[in-house]
């Protein structure tokens, strides 16, 4: 069956009529602004903020768009790539009728973002090499699938997916292929971006919150063909993205050259760091990590993640996630962060006695 956009979003959301911002619907610059009931005498603190910011982020999309080599058409800017993945839901899965798939060990929001909105989760773990069961995909993809989540570099195994099979899913599957691709800058691998104009059912988040070291201003991305993007545009809260996050985004943008400087910093960093996790006795396997954390398999994963704790460090214990046994996902911090971690590792391994 032929990829049929209109047919997969639900009936509401293709129907509803969206709502129309004050400066939305103006677009131009006036000399004189009171059509948004905005405070016209400013914040005496934070004057610059009295006015809403451009609903279409028309700037901030722009210059991304010269970096990714995209159209800025194709791009939604988000309150982070966590609400991408909710509109996505809301946009396509019927409450109580659709679901989707996710592949874990995998990021949680996936299933949380379906919880909330009543749309069931098939999972579909991946291989033990953590890789897609392209087969058990396809076994369990029904008319009532609208989503398949990808996560490269999955977050906690963190490699890289397979290109080839997310495109193979791509080529067969009729509903969406969400690739959030966080972490992608770490992975010296190209984003899946360059592959969508074959693809009118690919969808590629991304995010500010990692490589470009902005995760407090809340800004993430959905990349994906106009027509794709228009829903987004469609469902989004008007004022969805603040002026400062706006501003300052802008801001990183200019200086994109810098970006690929601390990359390189953290990937030395993480491989650093993951010879030096490799050394300790209490370490069993540091997964290769196509990102900015290491998956760490360790002796006693709950009693070193609460001395970690108790000692002023804080990792994410993953041990109780499938795949994930005896797992802490670590951070790479800075070198002097990373010389904590590692001395508190070797106090705990000297103060256990095997
Ligand atoms: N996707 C993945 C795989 C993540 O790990 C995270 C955050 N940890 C997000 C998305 C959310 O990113 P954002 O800060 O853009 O909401």
């Amino acid at each position: 069956m032929a990829f049929d956009l209109d047919g997969l979003v639900r009936d509401n959301v293709r129907r509803m009529v969206p709502y129309s911002s004050a400066r939305g619907e103006f677009g131009g610059t006036a000399r004189v602004y009171l059509d948004a009931n905005e405070n016209s005498f400013a914040s005496p603190a934070v004057g610059e903020y009295s006015r809403y910011p451009d609903p279409r982020q028309n700037e901030l999309k722009r210059r991304f768009a010269e970096v990714t080599r995209v159209d800025p058409n194709q791009i939604f800017v988000g309150n982070g790539s966590d609400e991408a993945i909710d509109l996505l839901i809301r946009i396509f899965c019927r409450p109580g009728i659709d679901n989707i798939i996710v592949c874990p060990p995998t990021y949680g929001m996936y299933e949380v973002a379906a919880e909330l909105n009543d749309v069931s989760i098939r999972r579909v773990p991946l291989t033990p090499d953590f890789q897609l069961n392209v087969d058990a995909l396809r076994d369990i993809v029904d008319e009532k699938t609208k989503l398949i989540f990808v996560c490269s570099p999955n977050n906690p195994t963190g490699n890289v997916i397979d290109r080839e099979s997310i495109l193979g899913i791509a080529r067969w599957f009729d509903g969406m292929v969400i690739i959030d691709e966080a972490y992608i800058h770490f992975a010296g691998v190209a984003s899946l971006t360059c592959e969508l104009r074959q693809f009118p059912n690919l969808v590629v988040l991304q995010t500010f919150s990692k490589a470009w070291g902005m995760a407090g201003l809340r800004v993430g991305l959905a990349i994906a063909q106009t027509a794709v993007i228009d829903l987004f545009d469609k469902v989004k809260p008007p004022y969805n993205v603040s002026q400062p996050a706006q501003h300052l985004v802008l801001k990183a943008l200019k200086l994109e050259k810098r970006v690929g400087e601390t990359v390189s910093q953290i990937v030395n960093e993480r491989e650093r760091l993951r010879s030096l996790m490799a050394d300790l006795s209490i370490v069993r396997k540091v997964y290769p990590s196509d990102a900015n954390f290491l998956l760490v398999k360790v002796t006693t994963a709950k009693a070193i993640y609460k001395f970690l704790i108790d000692n002023g460090v804080v990792v994410r214990d993953r041990s109780n996630v499938e795949q994930c046994e005896e797992c802490l996902r670590i951070t790479v911090g800075t070198p002097s962060e990373n010389r904590i971690l590692i001395e508190t590792l070797r106090r705990y391994e000297k103060s256990v006695v095997y």
